[in-house]
């Protein structure tokens, strides 16, 4: 059977001067990103790496302010700088650092290479243009097309992204749309080039429970039939249990604990992300109270010394005043920034 993706991936010709090796979409080293203020330097990104294969979903954890958000803009190169300054690092995308590629050519990676889903679909998206006119737009932008064949496209891809009854929708606007259809609008915008890699941030905080469920399995379906990278950034692990294959979890613009998602889930190896599992609702601990995390996530002009998650930790102990722990292997595929990962992983 012929899907309406992979008609629509052989009408489009691979123009695409990147190539993978070794299916290695992109590495993220030792990525830093400051903000410069008026009150001071914020160091929102403090050394991140990581990696992303075809085909692999990077689910990236944290509580806002972690940095989860500012690495995705940092990847997709929109962050405003001024007053957001990169110091030092390399996000490679097949092999080509896109913090040293001329601006031009960087611009062109965004849509057919690189492309994002935000939070709020209601406000990416245009109120004065029908959706079916801004998704055709991509045609005409990147693959100038004419108006017909681009609004035929945009049909095509409503449909794919389960909009119903899109070939009478096409021409609606965004605020006759429900948040979950509008969500699936973002995506069929964020796939219309075929990126190789694609970065959802939050992209179901706005909707109800069954509606996120719906668009995190179309984000895995969309991402298997493309063999896209995808990486996931969010505040709820709950959420991308199912979808993930491995997870980094961030806090203070670090990377603390990595793990394929099924060992993390079952046996955590940072003290942090323990705390987030525990806040989590499980069906067998009905009536009981949820553990939350104690205190807030610092402030990132200010990070304690030592380890920063150290004024929250129960495990805390003089040493997590003064060094900070390096992430480092625990276990076979675990990874932990913590003095007492094995305590943790063990306990
Ligand atoms: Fe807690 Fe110390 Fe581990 Fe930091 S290093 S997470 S403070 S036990």
């Amino acid at each position: 059977m012929t899907t309406d993706t992979q008609t629509r991936k052989s009408e489009t010709p691979a123009t695409s001067q990147y190539k993978p090796v070794d299916g290695l979409l992109l590495e993220v080293e030792d990525l830093r990103v400051e903000f410069h203020t008026e009150d001071g330097v914020a160091k929102a990104i403090n050394g991140v790496n990581f990696d992303l294969h075809e085909g692999e979903t990077l689910a990236i954890l944290g509580e806002s302010g972690s940095g989860k958000s500012v690495t995705a803009q940092a990847i997709m190169g929109i962050l405003d700088m001024p007053p957001a300054v990169i110091p030092g690092g390399q996000i490679r995308y097949c092999g080509q650092d896109l913090l040293t590629m001329p601006e031009e050519q960087r611009r062109k990676t965004r849509g057919p290479e690189i492309s994002m889903v935000f939070q709020d679909a209601l406000s990416s998206l245009n109120p004065v243009f029908p959706v079916g006119w801004q998704i055709a737009e991509m045609f005409r932008k990147h693959r100038g097309m004419n108006k017909s064949d681009s609004l035929e496209r945009a049909v095509k891809l409503m449909q794919r992204v389960q909009i119903p009854a899109a070939k009478e929708r096409v021409k609606a606007y965004p605020h006759q749309f429900s948040g979950g259809m509008r969500q699936r609008i973002m995506i069929a915008m964020a796939i219309a080039l075929d990126p190789a890699v694609l970065i959802a941030d939050e992209p179901t905080t706005a909707l109800d429970v069954t509606v996120q469920a719906q668009i995190m399995s179309l984000l895995q379906e969309l991402q298997e039939e493309r063999q896209m990278g995808l990486i996931l950034i969010t505040h709820d692990l709950g959420v991308v249990a199912d979808v993930a294959d491995k997870i980094a979890v961030m806090y203070a613009g670090r990377i603390v604990e990595r793990a394929d998602v099924f060992d993390l889930y079952r046996q955590p190896a940072h003290p942090y992300t323990k705390g987030l599992l525990e806040s989590i609702p499980r069906l067998d601990q009905k009536g009981q109270q949820l553990a939350a995390i104690g205190g807030l996530p610092p402030n990132l002009m200010r990070i304690p010394a030592g380890c920063a998650f150290n004024p929250r930790c129960r495990y805390a102990q003089d040493i997590c005043r003064e060094e900070r722990p390096e992430l480092l292997t625990v276990a076979p595929g675990r990874e932990s920034a913590c003095h007492f990962a094995e305590e943790v992983l063990h306990g």
